[in-house]
């Protein structure tokens, strides 16, 4: 496709120097939407001019199609002949949707992590900003009367993909929102319009409804008559950061109820008080109407974003926000972009959490920016968390962040004795293989003949994650991607969790023909038929996202395991964190091993603050708490560290390890990933790069490794190499990377390029 909007020049050297001396009437530079990391030169016409400002959307011709960008200078120079430019055909606002600090961010997101500036711009603006006519509904999805078994099972042969929807609309308790469902089971358009017109499935246009989680009753959190002393120490110290201005950033460390959350309602008081704004990060999953109900409960009108809002109604919180109508926001990742006026407090809750790395373009992690967007703009920001990122940890203990520490907890009393079940002498000792430990049985019974609740975590969905073949030892894979297919009892099927497709458990093993397959691992929806095996008339709670379709599923659930009438809740991540439920008495992490053994330098971290975080859900009441963590790998210093709740020792074990191999906190990664459906395609690329980059790289100062397969070699049918790329703190490495790697990948359009700065997932 030809380009119309001609260069303006590489990104980075935006405003070149006025020497075009054939530069004629004003030119604008535009951001699109488009992985070309650089801004298109436009001609402003004379009627057009008076009064376009940066920050304002304008709609351009772009080869044959007509694109809305964001106007991101005025004035510039132009070196190019003029007469090549074309003009913008529409200027979209009348003030700018895009303020001056929010301009400056993105600039320099897109140029830390190598995306077009229009790509970070996309980041920012509600969807609807995004295209000249939004639409102001959303479709739904769901099954016609009438339509049930007979219908799904004669799909089921040769239709498979529109049994899958049929099947995950009937299994649904109401309509699904089209954009997510076909999302979540990775289908495109089409199979739906099948059953649409054979009149299976019903679609509706409907005017975006209010959010539930808008309208909630907040639920009120007592405003405490007295701080702690930790408490009143830390809001005095982030309090004269806030006055001061100067854009410090603040590392709240404290465990499970030790009063953070107080801490941050207090410092966003402060903030109000000098009439400024704030913005609430916390983890997706950890949105819940619990945590928005105690902003809303002190702060009134508070706004919240997050993923399953409808386009409608982010547009009209943004504009609220924007109009200072609320001043604080609530929300997931991308609520770090809420044009909060005079901002004076970012918090990131939970910030060593891995979700706020955002998976694709633009790849940003928001606790990173969040620090970068406090200190351009004088706001104190505070990163709060009982089992700190060590890159945060670092920046502490290098003094570049203020550690303010809350020791103890608010309620007194130590945190929940947590007992390791070794799981290999288990078996021996019992000589069966053991779901659950003697221990965690008889937790189990005392819990239920007290009348109180457990929670069961488990990391993995479905029934068994593997299928063995005894014979040559070859697990069952996906056709399409490098995966084990997991097994899910209840559909009867065999789901790859990467592309979502789906197949009958085969009875011998596709290898080598043996009959002897068997079903190794364990997923939560054996835990919750364990369970019912073991305590008959048990009430169980499952919540994975295979049960919870809905956003009104979970609250469901959460609801009536805060009624008591679950007397177990099974699940995975999502129950992880944020939950607060005095009755619950005994968590047990049925296997602590699953994150253990990823390919990932970040593995022992991870499981660290899983079983530390999944243990802070007991014992959150007056009632005695107890955590039973069940592992084969009962030395690792993850299990053991988080075992005697000592983080400082597991920092320090792990740092060593990490300063050993280069990796970050001591140094920064590049990630660069291939991918294509052409093997050899995909391998020489990603060996030219490697080889244009090797030298540079290393004269540097960094390092490069590979190129290799990625851990995952082979999603949906696309061959995946990955080079690395460590560049140690100071050294000019990163940068030199990726200056060269956006060289490289300049123009080409196959194979697929992924450059991933401070990479989060390594597969
Ligand atoms: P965290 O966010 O660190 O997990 P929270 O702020 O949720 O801790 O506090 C834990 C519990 O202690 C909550 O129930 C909260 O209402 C209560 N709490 C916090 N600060 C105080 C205080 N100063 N006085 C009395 N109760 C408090
Ligand atoms: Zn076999
Ligand atoms: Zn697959």
């Amino acid at each position: 496709m030809e380009r119309s909007g001609k260069q303006v020049s590489p990104a980075g050297g935006l405003f070149p120097d006025a020497a075009g001396e054939s530069a004629r009437g004003p030119f604008c530079a535009v951001a699109l939407n488009r992985p070309v990391r650089r801004e298109f030169t436009y001609v402003v016409p004379p009627r057009l001019s008076e009064g376009l400002l940066p920050g304002m959307r304008v709609a351009v011709p772009f080869g044959r199609r007509r694109e809305v960008g964001v106007c991101v200078a005025m004035d510039v120079s132009c070196e190019i002949d003029p007469k090549r430019l074309r003009p913008i055909a529409a200027v979209l606002d009348r003030e700018p949707v895009i303020d001056l600090e929010l301009l400056e961010l993105t600039r320099w997101m897109a140029s830390y992590y190598a995306c077009a500036w229009g790509e970070a711009l996309a980041a920012v603006l509600p969807a609807h900003l995004k295209s000249e006519r939004g639409a102001r509904h959303v479709i739904r999805v769901r099954p016609a009367p009438g339509v049930g078994s007979k219908e799904l099972s004669s799909l089921e042969e040769r239709w498979p993909q529109q049994h899958r929807l049929l099947r995950t609309l009937l299994e649904a308790s109401g309509p699904l929102e089209r954009r997510d469902l076909l999302k979540r089971i990775n289908l495109s358009l089409s199979p739906l319009q099948t059953l649409i017109r054979k009149g299976w499935i019903i679609s509706e246009r409907i005017l975006a409804e209010p959010d539930e989680l808008l309208s909630a009753e907040p639920r009120p959190r007592a405003r405490p008559e007295e701080l702690t002393e930790a408490q009143a120490a830390a809001v005095g110290r982030i309090g004269e950061h806030l006055t001061s201005r100067e854009g410090r950033t603040v590392l709240l460390w404290g465990v499970t109820g030790s009063g953070k959350t107080e801490v941050y309602l207090r410092v966003i008081e402060a903030a109000l008080e000098q009439g400024r704004g704030a913005i609430v990060l916390v983890p997706e999953i950890a949105l819940t109407p619990q945590t928005v109900g105690w902003f809303r409960s002190r702060f009134g009108d508070v706004a919240v974003l997050h993923s399953q809002m409808t386009h409608a109604q982010r547009l009209a919180m943004w504009r609220r926000v924007r109009q200072g109508e609320c001043r604080v926001v609530v929300g997931a990742r991308s609520a770090l972009f809420a044009p909060v006026r005079d901002l004076g407090v970012i918090v990131v809750d939970e910030e060593h959490e891995p979700s706020f790395k955002q998976g694709s373009t633009p790849r940003y992690h928001a606790r990173d920016l969040a620090v970068v967007r406090a200190k351009r703009c004088g706001a104190v920001c505070v990163l709060g968390s009982a089992t700190p990122s060590l890159e945060s940890w670092a920046n502490a203990s290098a003094g570049r962040y203020d550690l303010i520490r809350l020791d103890r907890r608010v309620h007194g009393g130590d945190p929940p004795p947590l007992q390791v079940i070794d799981m290999r002498q288990e078996v021996a000792e019992t000589r069966s293989p053991a779901l659950f430990s003697r221990a965690l049985i008889t937790g189990l019974e005392s819990v239920l003949e007290r009348g109180e609740q457990a929670i069961l975590f488990l990391n993995r969905r479905g029934w068994s994650p593997v299928l063995w073949c005894r014979a040559c030892g070859e697990t069952v894979k996906c056709r399409q991607c490098d995966l084990p297919l997991t097994y899910h009892r209840r559909l009867e099927r065999m789901v790859c969790h990467a592309c979502c497709e789906e197949q009958r458990p085969p009875r011998e093993c596709p290898g080598c023909t043996s009959p002897g397959l068997r079903f190794l691992g364990t997923g939560s929806e054996k835990i919750e038929d364990g369970l019912a095996v073991l305590f008959p008339g048990i009430r169980v709670g499952r919540m994975d996202s295979d049960t919870m379709l809905r956003r009104e599923d979970y609250e469901r659930t959460l609801a009536a395991f805060g009624r008591r009438e679950l007397d177990v809740l099974v699940g995975t991540q999502m129950i992880a964190k944020g939950l607060d439920f005095p009755s619950v008495t005994l968590v047990g992490i049925v296997s602590a091993d699953s994150a253990l053994h990823l390919p990932d330098f970040r593995a022992a971290e991870r499981t660290f603050q899983l079983v530390s975080q999944v243990s802070g859900r007991a014992g959150r009441g007056d009632l005695e708490g107890k955590i039973i963590v069940q592992t084969v790998a009962p030395d690792h210093p993850a299990i053991v560290q988080a075992a005697r709740h000592d983080y400082e020792a597991f920092a320090r074990i792990e740092l060593g390890e990490r300063e050993a191999l280069g990796y970050p906190p001591f140094g920064r990664l590049i990630r660069v990933v291939f991918e294509d459906a052409d093997p050899t395609l995909v391998r020489e690329t990603a060996e030219r790069f490697a080889d244009a980059l090797f030298d540079r790289v290393a004269q540097a100062g960094g390092m490069l490794l590979g190129p290799s397969e990625a851990p995952m070699a082979l999603v949906r049918g696309r061959v995946r190499y990955h080079l690395l790329i460590k560049a140690p703190i100071g050294s000019g490495a990163l940068t030199c990377a990726r200056k060269g790697l956006i060289e490289l990948s300049a123009g080409l359009s196959r194979p697929r390029v992924v450059i991933d700065i401070d990479p989060v997932s390594m597969l």
